[in-house]
């Protein structure tokens, strides 16, 4: 008799953004004539960088032509992609990564999700509450939990809250932790982490013989010079951190793929009986076990970021969306809303009005405003009474949506 891997049968249903298409796309019946402005799903608006898309036209000549065909490339990446990442994300920051330390991949979502992969199934999983619900169910379906509770939490995981009182940075937990998950700047709240806050978490690491995976999927959205882009900016990060980034957000890759892991040449995790294991020989194995790498026209399209065009292109593409944020964060204060996030992150985290339910407030914005956001119980408990409303879109639909907030 076949047996399922009951694990996944532990699984929450994928709720969230089923729930929110459910609801939209009944609205959208009942009022065909409504214009619905999409300020809920994370996904960018803007076509590529023409920087990236000359590269990848060039690559397609390139496979054109018997000389300069590439069929399966090296798993981990090609040399001049790692390269650049390599001076231009780290050296050039002043923290230090080798090329062969990076592993390029189709997506960080792909990553976070794998990662977890090469750790025991003993190790206690922490993660930020509200949170990116990869993290959590990649974990669940691998066995290192237990059921989920009614508020959808799962025994054995150690859930940190994360609320305007800490800024949405966690607090060190005051039990034993293995594997702690951080996301700055963070999706779905859009807070970030200074170097203080991080310098905490790598010495807790340290002292605790525990691993942080930092995704860092949004590090293109800073725009305070203090804050750090890389966990490696933090003094001895490589020794505990693993970091995930991605060309999604930064170069409006979504649909592209190419995204990449640091695993640093110092960081270990431990046998039963204490024995120090390098992890980067343990990824590179699962990785080029289970992966055969980014298409080549990918990789030239990412190379291509890196170059001065596409720098510029790719900072003018994002201006547009931070221009977004700082349009609503302004006019959702005149309104009268608490505000965080949207200053360093394309995300704005905003309390529900007068003390209403996450999903309450989704319904009230759909009716009322014709406008999609996200509540923020569907990241996580601690979500709950919040609203992700995400900066992803046209300006002037963007204009439109707050305009149709003033009349709440
Ligand atoms: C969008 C996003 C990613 C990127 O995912 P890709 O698979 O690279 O598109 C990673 N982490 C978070 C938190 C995200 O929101």
């Amino acid at each position: 008799m076949i047996t399922v891997n009951e694990n996944f049968l532990k699984l929450k249903a994928g709720y969230l953004f089923p729930e929110i298409g459910r609801r939209a796309a009944a609205f959208a019946r009942a009022n065909p004539k409504a214009a619905i402005i999409r300020l809920g799903i994370g996904d960018v608006t803007e076509p590529l960088p023409t920087a990236v898309c000359t590269a990848m036209r060039q690559a397609v000549e390139d496979m054109s032509t018997a000389e300069r065909f590439c069929g399966y490339g090296p798993e981990q990446g090609y040399e001049f992609l790692r390269d650049a990442i390599a001076e231009n994300d780290y050296r050039a920051r002043g923290a230090e990564v080798l090329p062969n330390e990076i592993f390029i991949s189709d997506g960080a979502k792909c990553d976070t999700g794998n990662l977890q992969e090469i750790f025991g199934l003993e190790n206690i999983v922490a993660v930020t509450d509200p949170v990116y619900p990869v993290y959590v169910d990649t974990n669940v379906m691998a066995g290192r939990t237990g059921q989920a509770d009614s508020f959808g939490r799962y025994d054995k995981i150690v859930y940190m809250p994360c609320t305007a009182d800490n800024n949405f940075v966690p607090d060190l937990p005051s039990e034993p932790v293995d594997l702690i998950y951080l996301c700055y700047p963070n999706n779905p709240t859009g807070a970030v982490a200074t170097k203080e806050q991080l310098k905490k978490w790598v010495d807790y690491a340290k002292a605790h013989k525990a691993v942080i995976l930092f995704d860092a999927a949004y590090e293109a959205f800073i725009q305070d010079d203090s804050i750090p882009h890389s966990i490696y900016e933090v003094e001895g990060a490589r020794q505990v951190a693993i970091e995930f980034r991605s060309f999604s957000k930064t170069a409006g890759f979504t649909g592209v793929r190419c995204a990449f892991t640091v695993v640093p040449e110092e960081l270990v995790a431990y046998t039963k009986e204490g024995k120090p294991v390098p992890l980067k020989p343990v990824w590179n194995r699962r990785h080029c076990t289970k992966f055969n790498g980014v298409s080549y026209i990918t990789q030239r399209g990412a190379q291509a970021v890196y170059s001065k065009e596409g720098q510029k292109q790719v900072r003018q593409i994002i201006s547009i969306y931070m221009k977004n944020a700082a349009m609503m964060r302004q006019s959702l204060s005149k309104l009268g809303y608490a505000v965080y996030g949207g200053k360093n992150a394309p995300y704005i985290w905003l309390k529900t009005p007068n003390g209403m339910g996450s999903w309450e407030f989704f319904d009230l914005l759909l009716q009322k405003a014709h406008v999609v956001g996200t509540p923020g119980a569907g990241f996580g408990a601690a979500g709950e009474g919040y609203f992700r409303l995400s900066a992803f879109n046209h300006p002037d639909k963007v204009t439109e949506a707050m305009e149709r907030f003033a009349c709440l």
